[in-house]
C-alpha cells in the first residue's frame, strides 16, 4: 500500500493544504477513515480552544448581559448577570467610580 501526497481544502479557512503520505499512512494505522478537515493551523486551533474551555473557562469568549446603566441610564453589556440589588454601571461610569472609590 503507497501512498501519494494529497491536497485538501480546510472546511474552516478554505486554504488549500497538503495530506502527505505520511499522515496518511499514520493515520491509517490509527484506524480512521476520514480524510482531515481541516488544516495544520486550524486543528491546533480548535485544541487550544477546547482546551482553555476545559479548565475553567476562557476569558475571551465570556457571555454578556444585558444592563442599563445606574448612572447615567444608557444600555450597556456587562460580564455577569446584574442583580436586582446591585448597580450596574456602563464602562465610562464604572471607570469614573472606580476612580473615586476603593480601587
Ligand atoms: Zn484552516
Ligand atoms: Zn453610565
Amino acid at each position: 500500500m503507497s501512498f501519494t501526497d494529497k491536497s485538501l481544502q480546510c472546511a474552516d479557512c478554505g486554504v488549500t493544504f497538503t495530506f502527505t503520505a505520511e499522515e496518511q499512512e499514520f493515520h491509517q494505522s490509527k484506524g480512521f477513515t476520514n480524510e482531515p478537515r481541516r488544516c495544520q493551523s486550524c486543528r491546533q486551533a480548535r485544541k487550544t480552544q477546547r482546551n482553555s474551555f476545559g479548565s475553567g473557562g476562557s476569558r475571551y469568549d465570556r457571555q454578556m448581559f444585558p444592563a442599563v446603566c445606574a448612572e447615567c441610564g444608557i444600555d450597556t453589556q456587562v460580564p455577569f448577570e446584574p442583580r436586582e440589588d446591585r448597580p450596574v454601571y456602563c464602562s465610562s461610569c464604572y471607570n469614573k467610580t472606580k476612580g473615586n472609590s476603593r480601587w
